[in-house]
């Protein structure tokens, strides 16, 4: 990777004072898309991370084939990425306080759910349910994963499930969105923290401006589906730049841990 132009202001950038802003344009803000591995690096205390559940994979159960074996993109995203699944769950250290973390990749197959990220989150659920620390999901997706089916769409349920669980213990949930978070992401887990906190300029909605705006043949605001105007409607709680994110968070279990031991 060499300087870029910006893709949303068109202005030069000097890489190392794009890596240095943590992946965000200097000169407009807009904030790039991160894998999972670089958000885990930016958001927790160093050397915390400790992955759970990294040996779930993938199976091509209905022997799925579109353009090209569903077999063959598990195996093509899992080298480009260098991850098992569209998700990383594990415990770690914000700001010194204890969590349970799950970090989506849309890098990986569009940050698709199928039923591996249905069975991470439900088994980081259980792993909550034990420790008792706060959970917290960081969600990037384009939806459900056709090529699983009826089954992609049964992990809207089993997550949200499995969250209620979460709730009925007690144990605080935040979710942060990122820009993409769509389709059965965002409406199952995604929207059902006690706190939603989203980038700027995340999109945020279950389906995207385009098709939207190819079924009801209107104009949509230019804002449509934006972190801002969730807010302004009420979808979100606080809309947080990614260099304040970990204090904001931090801030949060803090309040959280009051009367904990
Ligand atoms: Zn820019």
């Amino acid at each position: 990777m060499t300087d870029f132009k910006c893709k949303a202001c068109g202005k030069m950038l000097d890489l190392d004072v794009f890596l240095k802003d943590l992946k965000v344009c200097h000169y407009c803000g807009y904030h790039y898309m991160l894998d999972a591995k670089t958000r885990i690096e930016y958001l927790v205390d160093e050397f915390t991370f400790n992955e759970i559940t990294e040996n779930i994979k993938a199976v091509d159960f209905l022997n799925f084939t579109d353009v090209k074996p569903y077999k063959d993109r598990i195996t093509e995203s899992q080298q480009k990425s260098g991850i098992s699944e569209a998700i990383i769950t594990g415990c770690a250290k914000i700001g010194g306080y204890e969590t349970n973390l799950g970090v989506m990749d849309f890098m990986f197959m569009g940050g698709s759910m199928g039923s591996v990220v249905g069975e991470k989150i439900k088994q980081l659920a259980d792993f909550t349910i034990s420790n008792k620390f706060p959970l917290i999901l960081v969600c990037a997706s384009g939806g459900a994963r056709m090529q699983e089916g009826i089954i992609s769409l049964m992990q809207m349920a089993k997550t949200v499930s499995a969250i209620n669980r979460v709730k009925e213990n007690k144990i605080p949930y935040i979710s942060v969105i990122t820009n993409p978070t769509t389709g059965g992401v965002s409406a199952s887990f995604a929207t059902i923290a006690d706190i939603i906190i989203a980038e700027p300029e995340a999109l945020f909605c279950f389906a995207g401006p385009r098709v939207v705006k190819q079924t009801i043949k209107k104009e949509l605001p230019s804002d449509f589906g934006l972190s801002e105007r969730n807010l302004k409607n009420g979808q979100i709680d606080m809309i947080v730049k990614r260099k304040d994110l970990k204090e904001v968070i931090t801030r949060l279990l803090k309040l959280f841990s009051v009367g904990q031991s």
